[in-house]
C-alpha cells in the first residue's frame, strides 16, 4: 500500500465499484436498487472513460424466442424492416452449445449455465434501468429474397453502440444516486484480516486516499493494454498486437487482487483478437471510429499473407464464431499483416460501417497483379493461390445468409461462401492483429460473483465481474458474449455486495 494513504478511511460507502465500464455499471445499478450507497472509481478522466465497453458495437448475446420476443425490447418496435425480417429463436441451450463448441469445452460449466440462463432476464432488467435496444441489421443480417435474415444467434444491440451504452449507463447511475469519480486509479485493497474493507485510490493530481467499503466489486477489465503482461501470459510477439479498445486496461487490479489471495482462473494464455485495420493506432482505439476499424466481412472473400498464401478457412462458420480467433492467425504471418481480398461480385456484401469507413488501409485495382503490387503482396504467389482457389469451388448456390456448403476444396479449405475472385475491380484491405481483451482472470463463485481464494473460499467483501474474471472463454468466443457476461455477473456482484 502507498505509504501516504491514511490508515483510517476518509469516506465510506456500502459498495465501491472499481472500473467504469459495462460490468461496473451493471454492479452499481444492482447495488443501488437495494439501497446501498455506491461509489464508482474509474481510472480514466471523463473524456477517456467507459473502458472497452465504449468501443464496442454494443452487441449483446442473449437467449430469446425469436423476433416477437425481441420486438418488445426495441426502441422502435414499428421499424418497417421488422415485417420483412427472419430472426429465429435462440435458446439458452443454443447459447450454451455455442459456448462449449467455440471454446473447445474449456469454458467453466457453472459460469456458462448462469450466463445463458440469466441472459434474457438481465437484458430486461437493464431495460428497466434505462438502456435502449435496436436490432443489429447492419452487422448481423444478409438480404435473402427481400428479407433480412439474422445469422449467428446474435441480434440485439444497445442503441448508439458502445458510445450509447456507456452514456445510458452513466445517466442511469447518476439518476439513481450512484457517485462516479473519474481520474481515480485504484492502487491497492485494504483488508481487516481476510475481509476486504476498502480501496486505496490515487487521483490524477497524485493524491492518495483510503476509501472504506462494506464490499468492493472489481470490474477493471483484462490486461490486454499492458505490453508486459501480454508478453508474459500470451507469449512472444503479442507485444506487437494493436490495442482495439481502452489503453487503460493494464491489469494492475487483477494482479493486486491475486496479491491479496484471490485465485486465478481460466485460460491466461489466449485472448480475443480480430482482424483490424493495419493502419490503426497501436496503443489504444480511436474514440471517434471505435469499432469501425474492425474488418469482419472476410467470410465472403479470401485472406492472404504477403506471400499471397491463404492460411485460414474464411468460411469455417458464421463470422461470430471465427472472428475472435483469427487475429492471432494474422499475428503469426510474415510482418504480422494480412490482406482481405474481394471482387466486384462480393464487394457489395461488405459491411458498410467498416469497409466504407475512412480512413481505411486498402487498395482497389483492375487486375490482381496490380492490386498485389499496391498492397505489397507477392504477385506470383497470389496468382497461384487465386487460380487454385477459383478452380476448386463446388457445392450449392452462394448464399451468405445460411451455411451454403459452397466450398473451395483447397488447403486450407474454404467451407462455405466460396466465390471465385474473378470480376474486376478487385479490392484488398490490409489487416493486423487487434487484441480485444484477455481471457484469463479471477475465479468467482458464479452464484454470487464472490472472488474465491486458492482454497475455493470466498474472500469476504470482494466480488468481481466483466473481463477481470476468468473461466468463460478460451481460444475463441461467441460474438456478443462479453457484454452480456459483464452484465449478468455484474448484476449478481452488485446485488450480493449490497448485502
Ligand atoms: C472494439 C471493441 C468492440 C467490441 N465489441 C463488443 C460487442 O459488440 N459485444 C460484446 O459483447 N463485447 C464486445 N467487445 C468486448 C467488450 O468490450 C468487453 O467484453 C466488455 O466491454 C468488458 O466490460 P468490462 O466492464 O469488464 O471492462 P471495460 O469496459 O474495459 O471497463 C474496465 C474499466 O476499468 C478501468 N480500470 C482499469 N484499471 C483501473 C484501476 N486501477 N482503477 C480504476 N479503474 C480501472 C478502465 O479504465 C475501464 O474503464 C468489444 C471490445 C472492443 C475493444
Amino acid at each position: 500500500m502507498p505509504a501516504n494513504a491514511a490508515e483510517n478511511p476518509s469516506v465510506r460507502y456500502d459498495v465501491v465499484v472499481v472500473g467504469g465500464g459495462n460490468a461496473a455499471f451493471s454492479a452499481a445499478h444492482a447495488a443501488r436498487e437495494r439501497g446501498a450507497s455506491v461509489l464508482v472509481l474509474e481510472k480514466g478522466e471523463e473524456k477517456e472513460a467507459g473502458g472497452n465497453s465504449y468501443y464496442t458495437a454494443g452487441a449483446f448475446r442473449l437467449a430469446h424466442g425469436g423476433l416477437d420476443d425481441l420486438r418488445s425490447l426495441l426502441q422502435d418496435p414499428d421499424d418497417p424492416r421488422l415485417d420483412r425480417t427472419r430472426l429465429p429463436a435462440y435458446t439458452a441451450d443454443d447459447f450454451a452449445a455455442d459456448m462449449d463448441r467455440v471454446t473447445g469445452g474449456n469454458n467453466d460449466p457453472r459460469m456458462t449455465r448462469v450466463l445463458v440462463d440469466d441472459s434474457a432476464d438481465t437484458i430486461r432488467w437493464l431495460t428497466s434501468k434505462g438502456l435502449r435496444w435496436e436490432l443489429l441489421y447492419q452487422r448481423q443480417t444478409y438480404l435473402d429474397e427481400g428479407e433480412w435474415v439474422f445469422f449467428g444467434g446474435l441480434a440485439l444491440g444497445s442503441e448508439g453502440g458502445g458510445k450509447g451504452l456507456v452514456a445510458q449507463h452513466t445517466d442511469a447511475a447518476r439518476a439513481s444516486g450512484t457517485e462516479i469519480r473519474y481520474g481515480a486509479e485504484v492502487v491497492d485493497l485494504r483488508r481487516d484480516g481476510s475481509a476486504v474493507t476498502g480501496v486505496v485510490v490515487r487521483d490524477s493530481d497524485g493524491t492518495v486516499e483510503h476509501i472504506g467499503a462494506g464490499a468492493v466489486v472489481l470490474a477493471a477489465g483484462g490486461f490486454e493494454s499492458s505490453e508486459r503482461m501480454r508478453r508474459l501470459h500470451l507469449g512472444e510477439g503479442w507485444e506487437r498486437a494493436i490495442v482495439r479498445g481502452t489503453p487503460l486496461n493494464t491489469g494492475e487490479v487483477l494482479e493486486l487482487a491475486i496479491g491479496h489471495g484471490a485465485a486465478a482462473h481460466g485460460d491466461w494464455s489466449s485472448c480475443h483478437s480480430v482482424q483490424w485495420d493495419a493502419g490503426a493506432p497501436a496503443r489504444g482505439g480511436d474514440r471517434e471510429l471505435t469499432n469501425q476499424l474492425t474488418r469482419q466481412s472476410y467470410p465472403v472473400g479470401i485472406v492472404v499473407n504477403r506471400e499471397g498464401a491463404r492460411f485460414v478457412d474464411e468460411g469455417a462458420d458464421f463470422r461470430n464464431f471465427t472472428y475472435a480467433k483469427y487475429g492471432r492467425e494474422v499475428l503469426r504471418q510474415p510482418g504480422g499483416v494480412a490482406f482481405q481480398l474481394f471482387d466486384a461480385t462480393t464487394r457489395p456484401l461488405l459491411r458498410t460501417l467498416e469497409y466504407d469507413s475512412t480512413p481505411i488501409t486498402g487498395e482497389q485495382a483492375d487486375t490482381l497483379d496490380e492490386l498485389a503490387e499496391r498492397l505489397g503482396i507477392d504477385p506470383d504467389g497470389l496468382s497461384r493461390t487465386v487460380a487454385e482457389f477459383n478452380g476448386s469451388i463446388s457445392g450449392g448456390d452462394f448464399n451468405p445468409a445460411v451455411k451454403d456448403g459452397r466450398a473451395a476444396r483447397v488447403v486450407p479449405p474454404k467451407s462455405h461462401w466460396a466465390s471465385a475472385l474473378e470480376q474486376p475491380p478487385f479490392y484488398g484491405y490490409a489487416v493486423a492483429c487487434g487484441i480485444t481483451f484477455t481471457f484469463g482472470g479471477l475465479r468467482i463463485d458464479p452464484a454470487t460473483a464472490a472472488v474465491l481464494d486458492g482454497d475455493g473460499v470466498p474472500v469476504p467483501g470482494l466480488h468481481a465481474a466483466g473481463e477481470i474474471v476468468g473461466g468463460l472463454f478460451s481460444g475463441n468466443y461467441p460474438g456478443g458474449s462479453g457484454l452480456i457476461a459483464g452484465s449478468v455477473f455484474g448484476r449478481r456482484a452488485g446485488a450480493v455486495a449490497a448485502g
